[in-house]
């Protein structure tokens, strides 16, 4: 079984690849710029004695994508698994927010998702079988002041994943994002002790999230154990009212 996870470099999809490389898949490493740190992931993956296939590639170049993930097909078969995680984020008043980041952000994180699955999809459609999980976020679920573009981005990523299930469960492919709260990775960097604070106790739980808690969530969507769910945008998020 092999797994291809998107942005598996750093955070969230750093935990995801170690997470399912323990759960039994090969693991394809989806990075961009950090080289050295995705190469540390495909040790830990290789630690748990699976294999592991490093794949520097912008997923927002529909280009690109289509050229290496045809040769990744051709070498090792389409994954079982898509893990759609890549994402940046951006907070502004729409006031001061650009065209080209408008731009930039819905190519990272909404047509990268499209990119990966125009990729990925015809093979599992020919396997009859397949899964994918899609990383969105609260704020695509409930929305958040200075982040309406990223905010924009995710809602696509919950109604993306909504009509995919619909149209690829006849073929026997499941399609489900995991919609995470405040995570404590480097994409939170922006936010200040104080905004952490504040984030933590707006959930039941008093805390934030760590990316291991999203992993456990996208391993069990991948997994038999949820062979009945599709269609599904799983919050994590220590109970966000
Ligand atoms: P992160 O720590 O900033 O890591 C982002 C990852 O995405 C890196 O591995 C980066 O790779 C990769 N990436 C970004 N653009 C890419 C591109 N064009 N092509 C290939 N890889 C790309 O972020 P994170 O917190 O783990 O977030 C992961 C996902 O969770 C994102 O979709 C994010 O929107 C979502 N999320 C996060 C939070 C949170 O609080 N952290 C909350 C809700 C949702 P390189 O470093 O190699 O470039």
């Amino acid at each position: 079984m092999i797994a291809f996870v998107s942005g598996a470099s750093r955070g969230i999809g750093a935990a995801c690849a170690v997470e399912l490389a323990r759960n039994g898949f090969d693991v394809m490493i989806n990075y961009n710029k950090s080289e050295k740190a995705a190469k540390k992931v495909a040790e830990q993956v290789e630690a748990l004695g699976r294999k592991a296939v490093l794949c520097r590639l912008d997923v927002s170049d529909y280009g690109a994508v289509n050229a290496v993930c045809s040769e990744l097909v051709h070498r090792f078969g389409a994954p079982d698994v898509l893990v759609n995680n890549a994402g940046i984020s951006l907070s502004g008043l729409i006031q001061d927010v650009t065209e080209e980041q408008w731009d930039a952000l819905q190519s990272g994180n909404l047509k990268s998702m499209f990119n990966l699955c125009k990729a990925f999809v015809p093979g599992m459609v020919s396997r009859k079988s397949g899964c994918i999980v899609n990383i969105s976020s609260m704020w695509g679920q409930i929305g958040a002041s200075y982040e309406s573009i990223y905010a924009a981005s995710k809602g696509g990523v919950d109604a993306f994943t909504k009509s995919l299930a619909k149209e690829l469960g006849p073929s026997g492919i499941r399609v489900n994002a995991v919609s995470p709260g405040c995570i404590l990775t480097d994409m939170c960097a922006c936010y200040s002790e104080e905004d952490l604070k504040a984030l933590a106790e707006e959930t039941a739980l008093g805390r934030n999230g760590t990316p291991q808690d999203i992993a456990n969530a996208v391993a069990f969507l991948a997994s038999d154990k949820a062979s009945f769910i599709t269609g599904q945008i799983l919050g994590v998020n220590g109970g966000i009212m």
